[in-house]
């Protein structure tokens, strides 16, 4: 009789734990797909509670990234439905927990790719929480160790909460509307020309010129290097040069591939497509690197033959991803009092399955930014 009466309270306990703890959710609206070939809809979900170390941002803005794309179409990896996608987020911060030091109410705000990382690891360590031994928390589609697992939903969405520490902050000086995709697009290419030590009179090269490479280009001749922008459309020449490039190559037109062997120290492929990979390592000068940051479909990954990769001779060629907490802070800081933002054109929630079709015929040479207030 006592051990049914002790087992009773112990689930009326239970079940009110469990309704304060439901309580405290955060109420969000997004827009998401439900299914793989779908389109997008508008979705009620609700998101964690603001812990004494979280914040809670009011999104104004989202962007929309090609990695966006691969997830949703389920390109990548099994997702699960309803998927929110968005990992370039502008916001304002509209709650804080006890313990946040960092922001406090009013202030502008920006999330990227990651929301948590396990924080112990020597990667999270040393400020590279990307490469997180445990993985980092992704901004949607990503189980939240910290939370039960619950799958993340990302910044297509009126609001997020995140932990103090993966929220960026976005000066108070900076074009709102545009800062949202330099928190993937922004940092995937401010990283690697930084660790490259792309440096003033350097002959470095940026293959595709789309949304990464845009930014990429901005950053190098910042620095004062001598750009070299590789793409497949005339259309993109004139941007090329009036940003700064130095030469413009069309690989389409075999011509002006000529000459080019042992040109460059450094090359940042943003292709997200299947090419000769080969091409650009006999480019590249010994010691060269070629860092790879556009990414694929799986199906329509290109890949490299060994041969070809030892008889490049001691040229570099490997991959890398966005890039710690520390540094998004240092590349938003940098985009914005060096007034270097990306293209944007700015959309309604209701246009994103529109955008999607453009991107992915490879028409758009900015970024969609999807303008939160328009959310229905
Ligand atoms: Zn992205
Ligand atoms: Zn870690």
């Amino acid at each position: 009789m006592k051990r049914i009466l002790s087992m009773t309270l112990l689930l009326v306990f239970a079940f009110f734990a469990t309704a304060i703890a439901q309580e405290k959710r955060i109420p969000a609206k997004g827009m998401a797909k439900f299914s793989k070939d779908g389109n997008f809809q508008s979705y009620a979900f609700t998101r964690h509670a603001v812990g004494d170390n979280d914040v809670l941002i009011d999104i104004l803005y989202a962007g929309i990234c090609h990695s966006d794309i691969h997830t949703e179409r389920d390109y990548w990896w099994s997702v699960k439905y309803p998927l929110v996608a968005g990992h370039e987020i502008a916001g304002r911060v509209i709650q804080v927990g006890k313990k946040v030091t960092k922001f406090k109410v009013g202030d502008y705000a920006g999330v990227g790719c990651m929301v948590n990382s396990c924080g112990e690891c020597e990667y999270c360590k040393r400020g590279e929480e990307q490469y997180c031994l445990k993985g980092n928390v992704g901004t949607y589609a990503s189980p939240d160790y910290f939370h039960n697992n619950e799958i993340t939903q990302g910044g297509y969405s009126n609001n997020i909460v995140l932990s103090e520490n993966f929220a960026i902050k976005i000066p108070k000086n900076a074009d709102l509307k545009k800062v949202a995709p330099l928190l993937c697009a922004g940092i995937t290419t401010y990283s690697p020309i930084h660790f490259t030590h792309v440096k003033k009179g350097d002959t470095i090269a940026v293959a595709g010129f789309g949304g990464l490479g845009y930014m990429a280009v901005q950053y190098a001749v910042a620095l004062g290097a001598k750009v070299t922008v590789f793409d497949i459309t005339e259309d993109k020449r004139q941007d090329a040069l009036t940003m700064g490039a130095v030469k413009y190559v069309n690989v389409k037109n075999p011509d002006e591939l000529k000459g080019l062997e042992n040109s460059f120290r450094v090359i940042l492929s943003t292709i997200p497509a299947k090419y000769d990979l080969s091409i650009y390592l006999k480019m590249l000068k010994v010691d060269g690197d070629m860092v790879v940051i556009g990414l694929p479909a799986f199906s329509n990954s290109p890949s490299i033959d060994v041969t070809n990769l030892v008889m490049a001779g001691r040229r570099k060629l490997y991959g890398t991803q966005i890039g710690g907490i520390r540094e998004t802070q240092e590349m938003l800081d940098y985009s914005v009092s060096h007034n270097i933002y990306p293209k944007v054109e700015i959309i309604s929630a209701d246009k994103i399955d529109e955008a999607y079709q453009k991107v992915l015929a490879g028409e758009v040479r900015y970024r969609y930014v999807i303008d939160m207030s328009t959310l229905k």
